[in-house]
């Protein structure tokens, strides 16, 4: 039978989308599009395009609440005040916002509201930094000279205007994860959702609305590429923190230099997972490994491990292991709670993934199973049967490239060294993973693998530690103290008492 997401949208009150400029949701911008739901293809709602002027106005707004505002000097024991009840207010939303992420971007509702990136992973961010406020402290440095009377110590000051950019595909995570700690640190924020999936920003936007915040210390706007482009070359911007693709990760990077912005990119990956010989249990390997690309957002998170690269001695296993794993994921109305399993963000991507399937196939790869799109009720959105490819050699284009989909490439090896050697072969770094049950290995492939984060035995994010990539994969670190020294400048104090 065929579903549809929009008595959701009815039911939570989901109208036409506004800007947040200076404490007030208003119009303006220059333009409107259309926000569609990648497993029915249909229009949810209708979205302000920002653009140059809609930019202009946000960042001014938040330049002059940085500049002439309360918030960056304010004690921090008020600032505390202020941010703590936005953790409250979260946790009482935590449905609403977990049914407007699955609007958002299709992601079934059962993880929506349980994973890692639930409103309530929202929610602890703004706990876990609105405790880092009175404990933002600088240090103090032994004495150098015979001068006993000259004192150095260093303060951490907020960056300034921070530009926050957030991608489709964890819209609640993403939003907490930057505009928690920006605010924590005494900076203001002017907040870009991806066009894709912009509701439960909105969503979360109202609820610092409804805050105690001064005006123009957050700010909302909507839009696309224009928007993102205008916010992050804006020259009152002191900073950028975008989480998204390379492409534009690097876009940024060489179009937002010129007032030398500090920036924090989060760009994506093509991360390996090694299955040792000795690994407690081949079907879970598998099944972890085959889970992450078909369950939950199907392969469309950035650290998800691609390339599972296995010992030849348990391939056809782990292989056997992972089509059963498929056999149990579900398709279908992602409000349903027994849905696995999401569509393609959009119809262009899903364009690229079915490329991507085609390449492998030409590139001579064997596809075991999946790369079929379901028919039937599934017909009108962007639905992709999980795939996973064997025989696949680390120089085809589904082994280096970025896929965003449902996709496993399972490359074999014989020796330690030849594994770490096809997971450091890729121009990205963001994970990694390692299956063995013995730890001296587990040490010394960590240490040997070029990626910023590695799980040993599975791996999840959490908000007081750090996440990041080396290489292709990004710019700085988020989570934690790492995300303080980011959102803040470090301010060097000489005192002569002499003087
Ligand atoms: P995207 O790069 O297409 O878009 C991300 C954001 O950038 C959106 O808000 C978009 O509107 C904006 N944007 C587009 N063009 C811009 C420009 N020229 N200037 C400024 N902003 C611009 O990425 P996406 O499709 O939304 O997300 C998927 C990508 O994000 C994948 O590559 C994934 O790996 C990556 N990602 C990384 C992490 C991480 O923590 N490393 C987390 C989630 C997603």
């Amino acid at each position: 039978m065929n579903f549809s997401v929009l008595p959701i949208r009815d039911r939570f009150g989901v109208g036409p989308g506004r800007l947040f400029i200076n404490g007030q949701w208003r119009d303006g911008g220059e333009g409107r599009f259309d926000q569609i739901h990648p497993s029915t293809n249909e229009v949810v709602t209708n979205l302000i395009e920002a653009g140059v002027s809609g930019v202009n106005e946000a960042v001014a707004a938040a330049r002059h609440a940085f500049d002439n505002g309360p918030w960056r000097k304010m004690a921090a024991r008020e600032r505390k005040r202020i941010l703590q009840p936005i953790v409250e207010a979260i946790y009482a939303a935590e449905e609403e916002i977990a049914y407007l992420q699955t609007l958002d971007n299709g992601m079934p509702i059962h993880f929506s509201r349980h994973s890692r990136v639930s409103s309530r992973v929202a929610a602890d961010n703004f706990d876990h930094y609105a405790g880092w406020i009175d404990k933002i402290t600088g240090e103090t440095f032994p004495q150098y000279t015979d001068a006993t009377n000259l004192h150095y110590l260093t303060f951490r000051d907020p960056v300034g205007v921070v530009a926050a950019i957030t991608p489709w595909n964890g819209p609640v995570m993403t939003f907490a994860m930057k505009v928690a700690p920006a605010l924590a640190c005494g900076n203001t924020v002017v907040l870009k959702p991806s066009e894709l999936a912009s509701l439960a920003a909105i969503r979360l936007a109202d609820i610092l609305a409804q805050s105690d915040l001064p005006p123009g210390v957050f700010n909302l706007v909507t839009g696309g590429p224009i928007t993102g482009q205008a916010l992050s070359t804006h020259p009152d911007v002191d900073k950028v923190s975008f989480t998204g693709s390379p492409v534009v990760g690097e876009k940024i990077l060489s179009t937002s230099g010129s007032n030398m912005k500090r920036m924090s990119l989060e760009l994506g990956g093509k991360s390996a997972a090694l299955v040792f010989p000795d690994t407690r249990d081949v079907r879970v390997a598998a099944r972890n490994l085959m889970g992450l690309c078909s369950t939950f957002l199907s392969g469309q998170v950035c650290s998800t491990p691609t390339r599972a690269v296995v010992h030849k001695s348990i391939l056809d296993e782990f292989v056997h292991h992972a089509q059963e794993q498929v056999r149990e994921i579900r398709f279908g109305d992602p409000f349903d709670p027994a849905t696995t399993s999401a569509p393609i963000i959009s119809k262009r991507q899903l364009d690229r993934v079915c490329s991507y399937i085609e390449s492998g196939k030409q590139e001579g790869a064997r596809l075991v199973f999946g790369g079929d799109r379901p028919g039937g009720h599934l017909a009108n959105g962007n639905w992709v049967n999980p795939a996973l490819f064997v025989d696949v050699d680390n120089t085809m284009k589904i082994a280096r490239e970025e896929i965003f989909g449902p996709v496993l490439s399972v490359i074999g090896f014989e020796t330690e060294d030849e594994a770490v050697a096809i997971a450091n072969d890729s121009e990205y770094g963001l994970s990694g993973g390692i299956y063995t049950t013995d730890l001296s290995r587990a040490f010394r492939v960590a240490h040997a693998m070029r990626t910023g984060s590695i799980g040993i035995n599975g791996y999840s994010v959490m908000p007081n530690s750090p996440t990041g990539g080396i290489k292709r994969s990004g710019i700085g670190r988020e989570g934690g103290w790492t995300t303080i020294e980011a959102f803040t400048e470090l301010k060097t104090v000489m005192l002569n008492l002499d003087a």
